[in-house]
């Protein structure tokens, strides 16, 4: 039998709790993996940890399963937002999923002066998102916001939120974070294949929360910049250590 299979579910967990399963789970679970009743997969609901259960109905569209002991701990990922701004489809999906594989606890397309793309489809994007935490072993899923103004977001900011405002104006050395703002809510800002415009500069410049840094010396395509983003803020503040 391959790897455990590891499903989340809109469902609270704890030992004996059963749990049905969607259509869509029934499908994948007994249609395409072939399991069925007895064999055991990995549940996890984003509160309760991850759960062995072990399937006790199957049936072509529907099925139960049973929870018997936790596997994981509950693990939430620091208190980090991710903002971007949209780009074509496929690499939207890229940042979805890393960001998840990554750690983001929220993530948030956002509208920018120079922003392309001016739709998302939110629910296929947050299906990227559960996709990516079943895979890398993640007890948590991000919850992916709706397409929203950066403006209106930077008028709502909430006042102990750190912001790295990644900007390509300043690509060179890249920026070292600074390990004494380790902790607290933080946010990563990623701007559009066109970057970010003056007026948006200015206002970020003005933000006390913001802290603008260089990503290095090459400007990087929008999802690459994501991803090392990510990577030197867990590195530097995160989970990571
Ligand atoms: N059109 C812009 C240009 O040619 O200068 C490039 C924008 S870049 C493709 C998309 C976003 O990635 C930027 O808005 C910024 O958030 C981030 N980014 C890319 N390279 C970066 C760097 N070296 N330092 C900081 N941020 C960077």
């Amino acid at each position: 039998m391959g790897s455990t299979i590891r499903l989340h579910v809109e469902h609270r967990l704890g030992a004996g709790q059963t749990v049905p399963l969607t259509a869509a789970q029934a499908h994948y679970l007994f249609g395409v993996m072939r399991r069925g009743p007895g064999d055991v997969v990995e549940v996890f609901d984003g509160r309760d940890g991850a759960w062995s259960a072990e399937v006790v109905e199957a049936r072509k569209k529907a099925g139960v399963l049973q929870c018997r002991a936790q596997v994981a701990p509950q693990r939430k990922p620091p208190d980090l937002h991710l903002l971007f701004a949209p780009i074509k489809k496929a690499r939207t999906d890229f940042i979805v999923e890393k960001a998840a594989e990554l750690g983001a606890a929220r993530i948030c397309p956002v509208q920018t002066d120079f922003t392309n793309s001016e739709r998302i489809r939110r629910d296929r994007l947050q299906a990227h998102a559960v996709e990516a935490a079943e895979q890398c072993g993640g007890t948590y899923v991000p919850t992916v916001d709706e397409l929203t103004p950066l403006s209106r977001i930077l008028d709502g900011w909430e006042g102990t939120r750190r912001l790295m405002f990644c900007d390509e104006g300043l690509a060179g050395p890249a920026t070292a974070l600074d390990p004494a703002e380790r902790g607290g809510p933080w946010a990563i800002l990623i701007g559009p294949e066109g970057g970010f415009s003056q007026a948006e500069r200015a206002r970020l410049a003005a933000m006390d929360a913001a802290r603008a840094v260089s990503l290095g010396p090459r400007i990087l395509r929008a999802d690459t910049a994501a991803v090392a983003a990510l990577a030197l803020w867990q590195s530097a503040l995160g989970d990571w250590s």
